[in-house]
């Protein structure tokens, strides 16, 4: 028997929506609230792009000298999961360290990127997230935040969505998501957003960073923004599950 009729789904939307926001604060909290891998949230595929790979290590620790490809694929392996129990579909476009170029190639970058964009196009991808850790020659530099690409109406509020929840979560995230020019971001048609999840340039970041509590509370609120750019208006609770 249905718990909750039609006319008490607003309500309940609000209510589960405040129960994630107090949650947020602790991510051994978070791991309880998954819901049943049964859930579904609407069928939707999510590409997550772990940034760099292989002899492409993006930039690195200032002090550590942590690669940035190995933060990109921690925190994309943390958020693969939370997605999944949520009900998501979740492609990856790189599961392991090695780059996704073909040797031997001219330009193994592009390479790379050509690989990437064939993964999401085949996916039949609903948003793409593209994992990276930011640098800057001056190391107070810091602080999470969203990009997307200035000609994407859709891009722009979904990097909106996310970096409203890297704000509430992180420390040191920017206040504002900012248009990039990043050539993922020109190739994918689906709505795109590359989230610089900190700068390794900064100390106190570079060890955050490599944090798996810290990981997986970047990855949460990724979650989030996720959720809230899909509105889920539909999202009925019924007999403790959450249904469509
Ligand atoms: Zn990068």
């Amino acid at each position: 028997m249905k718990l909750i009729t039609a006319i008490k789904i607003k309500p309940l939307i609000a209510v589960l929506f405040l129960s994630i926001v107090s949650l947020l604060t602790s991510v051994a909290i978070v791991k309880a609230f998954y819901p049943s891998p049964s859930s579904s949230l609407l069928g939707y595929t999510i590409v997550l792009d772990a940034g760099h790979g292989g002899r492409d290590n993006g930039c690195s620790g200032r002090i550590t000298d942590v690669k940035e490809s190995d933060v990109n694929l921690a925190i994309v392996k943390k958020l693969e999961k939370q997605l999944r129990a949520f009900g998501f579909n979740v492609v990856l476009t790189r599961h392991g360290k090695e780059g996704l170029y073909q040797e031997n190639v001219d330009n193994y970058k592009r390479s790379d990127m050509e690989k990437r964009a064939d993964i999401i196009l085949a996916s039949n991808a609903d948003l793409v997230v593209s994992v990276h850790q930011n640098s800057f020659p001056s190391q107070h530099q810091r602080g999470a935040q969203a990009f997307y690409n200035t000609n994407s109406l859709e891009g722009e509020f979904f990097a909106k969505s996310i970096q409203k929840q890297l704000l509430k979560l992180l420390p040191y995230a920017r206040k504002e998501a900012n248009f990039g020019d990043y050539y993922m971001l020109k190739i994918v048609k689906v709505p795109t957003v590359i989230v610089e999840c900190g700068y390794l340039t900064n100390s106190e970041e570079e060890q955050l960073l490599q944090n798996a509590i810290y990981q997986d509370r970047i990855a949460y609120a990724i979650l989030c923004g996720i959720v809230e750019y899909f509105d889920i208006s539909t999202l009925v609770m019924t007999n403790g599950e959450y249904n469509v």
